[in-house]
């Protein structure tokens, strides 16, 4: 098949879809509050839908997206899609025929009901974004809702734009799925002869309704898949092909490289593909050149970074660009990914240093970077000269900014040795020094961090934004949460005890603010989940700490207490996963600044006499690189930027880390390698399966399974945890055991923390006194 026209296209697979001032998200909240009813909600999503489609054709995209919008996440709109709905959602709203009923029936799903559970919610790859796993089983019976596709298409046409569908694939679908029901040998993957005849109807009743073009999103592939799966991928996409009244299929793959799969895209019957040339998905430039390109085909390709916020380098993508002409029938410019993983727009920071701004593009910036690149590719570089010229010397300024490279910083970073990443003594030793010091008892017991964010404490932390409060007002308030929290853990009789972190924003955004090489936006907000938006920080520059971060508060609560105070930290892996990070070195340089930055306050802390310190990793396990060929790169520095963080103190402070995920398989080694003294690990809901994994592994230092499901607030009882505690005791030695929470309990309320953790604290005693 010879594609229609050679000339270049600019386009995007998505925009942000929550408007300027997160107007989706209010007015979704406002519906859930009962403040608007549905029919003013479905006329937000539709003005904000007819905003979007307005500023991308202005900004001069050339083949504009539809049915990226969403009201909650992009694959549970394909479980609707598919009428995957499961039995207790149909139950809580057995009246989906009005328009208020479907969206109840939808934000059931996403959110679960009185006696509903919601969908459970994972990471979207290796993003900050999560969607709703869809729930498979073997008795699945799937039925097309074609409504949202085609009436976001016919709303664009009638605004005078023939849009190209954007779905998830098939593939992609099941394999983001999980059977609840866990029946021996399924996998949601074998119901593709189930639901690929409904992609085949919807492929019709779109190329009916005037679609040219359709998307389907195979991100999946990009993840190792077996040849088995593989085998699956090309009959899917020959029978899809098969359908003549259809569309022309465009398959988009993102995040890294195809690897094995783009041999069987590039013969499968289609007239697309959409590869990702950033990052490590700049392998595909390889790829594609291996197999003699795509010459039969049309290739989008992603040049410009859809997942970070860095002005592209204009210049670098027109290369790539003019490589990739010789190895497909035509060329379009695109983002590497859909533009909801990054901010709206960069001119909505007023604030914002404009030298610095001029380093940055956001989702509004990203569409001219595409439309500057698909003009240079078509008319050649002489009509976009003056944009390349200044994107170069943008470019240049951030090359040569004293804020990105500071000498000090690299200085330090350069003279690291492998004694700095090594504590003084191995764990066997340190362990003796510790117990003399520290004089425990047997099962020790604590918390993770933080105590409940109160409403008083969010009143404190705007009043002093919003400069109603001062900040000796604001310490005082601070000091005063702190005293309570220490009391109230003497009160308990925990053994360790936290300050409860109530000067903590966020536990990312905290240290940021602190860090010399950390930017903050005031409109950066990026989609998490739902209506749940953050902002994560933008690494800039090179990473210093200019100041003691934490001590004040560690010293304060140690002062009111005989008990141990744990000082409280992140971890440098996850500062780095939860900002944006810099694009012009490796993220394990970064990752090593944020660790000398550390590596001082771990110390300062032990100079002021705090003898437990935390480092805090809970992303440790999801930015693992989605290949596994990169994995074990990945792990060294991360790993490395851990004990370069925790191992200048004695022997005598002990270092906690903590993870909060209950599979840890890919990682145990990883852990392992840490050599934390004491690690707490989210085990509840796995009923303690994680200490038979560390006690396999040979995991020599000591370990604190979760024994409370922090995500709810139910209060287990003492029979409950000494349960969790027997079946620990019985997988791995009892005094390298620790007795904890899951995580932290900032989302949780007094009453439950209250009764659980006396609970936790009489179920420990009935353990010791054995
Ligand atoms: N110390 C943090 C807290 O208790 C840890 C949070 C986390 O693991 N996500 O809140
Ligand atoms: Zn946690």
């Amino acid at each position: 098949m010879t594609p229609t026209s050679t000339a270049s296209r600019a386009t995007v697979y998505g925009y942000p879809r929550q408007g300027a001032d997160r107007r989706l998200k209010k007015s979704i909240e406002s519906y859930w509050a009962g403040r608007v009813d549905a029919d003013a909600l479905l006329g937000t999503a539709r003005e904000l839908r007819r905003q979007n489609l307005a500023e991308l054709r202005d900004a001069g995209i050339d083949e504009i997206p539809s049915n990226y919008f969403s009201f909650y996440d992009h694959v549970l709109d394909t479980a609707w899609l598919l009428g995957a709905i499961p039995e207790r959602h149909l139950a809580a709203v057995p009246d989906a025929t009005t328009p208020a009923g479907r969206l109840d029936r939808y934000f059931a799903m996403a959110r679960g009901t009185a006696d509903a559970p919601p969908m459970e919610m994972t990471k979207w790859f290796d993003t900050n974004y999560h969607y709703l796993v869809p729930e498979l089983g073997p008795d699945t019976r799937f039925t097309l809702d074609a409504g949202k596709p085609l009436a976001e298409f016919a709303e664009a046409l009638d605004q005078g734009v023939r849009t190209r569908p954007v779905l998830v694939g098939p593939v992609s679908f099941l394999l983001l799925a999980k059977d609840p029901t866990g029946a021996d040998g399924f996998r949601p993957l074998d119901l593709l002869d189930r639901v690929v005849p409904l992609y085949v109807d919807l492929l019709r009743q779109l190329r009916a309704a005037g679609a040219e073009w359709v998307q389907l999103d195979e991100p999946a592939l990009v993840t190792d898949q077996p040849a088995d799966v593989l085998g699956k991928v090309a009959e899917t996409y020959a029978a899809l092909a098969a359908e003549p009244a259809r569309p022309k299929i465009l398959v988009a793959s993102y995040f890294d490289r195809l690897g094995d799969a783009l041999p069987v895209l590039a013969s499968a019957p289609v007239e697309g593909l959409a590869l990702d040339f950033t990052g490590n998905a700049a392998a595909n430039l390889d790829g594609l050149a291996k197999i003699g390109g795509v010459q039969d085909k049309r290739l989008v390709a992603g040049v410009v970074n859809g997942r970070n916020v860095w002005a592209v380098d204009l210049a670098d993508a027109l290369g790539t660009l003019g490589t990739l002409l010789g190895l497909a029938g035509s060329v379009d410019v695109a983002a590497s990914c859909s533009l909801l993983h990054v901010p709206l727009d960069v001119t909505l920071d007023t604030d914002l240093d404009p030298e610095i701004a001029g380093w940055l593009s956001f989702a509004r910036q990203k569409l001219d970077e595409i439309v500057t690149l698909r003009r240079g590719l078509t008319e050649g570089r002489n009509a976009i000269s003056n944009t390349l010229h200044v994107n170069a010397s943008r470019l240049a300024s951030r090359a040569a900014s004293p804020i990105v490279k500071v000498p000090a910083v690299r200085e330090r970073v350069a003279a690291v040795t492998d004694a700095d990443l090594h504590r003084t003594s191995p764990y066997g030793e340190r362990t003796k020094a510790q117990r003399d010091r520290l004089r425990l008892p047997e099962l020790p017991t604590t918390t993770i961090g933080s105590f409940p964010q109160t409403a008083e404490l969010r009143k404190a932390r705007a009043a002093l934004r919003a400069g109603r409060l001062d900040q000796d007002a604001y310490r005082e308030a601070m000091r005063a949460e702190i005293r309570s929290v220490v009391a109230e853990q003497e009160r308990i009789g925990l053994d360790v005890l936290v300050h409860g972190e109530p000067e903590r924003n966020d536990m990312v955004q905290y240290f940021g603010e602190q860090l010399t090489g950390f930017l903050a936006t005031q409109h950066g907000w990026v989609q998490s989940y739902g209506t749940r938006y953050v902002r994560p920080p933008i690494i800039v520059g090179d990473v210093a700490r200019p100041a003691p971060m934490t001590v004040e508060w560690a010293t304060y609560a140690q002062s009111l207490t005989e008990r141990p105070v744990k000082g409280m930290l992140t971890g440098p892996v996850t500062m780095l996963a939860w900002s944006f990070v810099r694009d012009d070195q490796p993220a394990g340089d970064t990752a090593r600044q944020v660790a000398l930055a550390l590596r001082d306050e771990v110390v300062d802390l032990e100079a002021a006499g705090i003898k437990v310190i935390q480092v805090d990793e809970p992303a440790l396990r999801e930015t693992l690189p989605l290949r596994t060929a990169d994995r074990a790169a990945y792990l060294d520095w991360a790993v490395a930027s851990f004990r370069l963080a925790t191992s200048g103190v004695r022997d005598d402070t002990q270092v906690h880390t903590h993870m909060c995920y209950a599979e840890f398989g890919d990682v145990l080694q990883a852990i392992i390698d840490m050599d934390a003294d004491v690690i707490s690990l989210e085990a509840a809901r796995s009923n303690m399966a994680v200490v038979a994994d560390l006690a396999r592994a040979g995991y020599p230092n000591e370990a604190g399974p979760g024994v409370w499901d922090i995500h709810s607030p139910r209060v287990p009882s003492v029979e409950e945890i000494v349960g969790h505690l027997r079946t620990a005791t019985a997988a791995f030695p009892a005094e390298r055991l620790w007795v904890n929470p899951d995580c932290g309990l900032k989302t949780r309320g007094y009453p439950e923390v209250r009764a659980t953790l006396a609970n936790l604290v009489a179920a420990t005693g009935r353990l010791r006194s054995r």
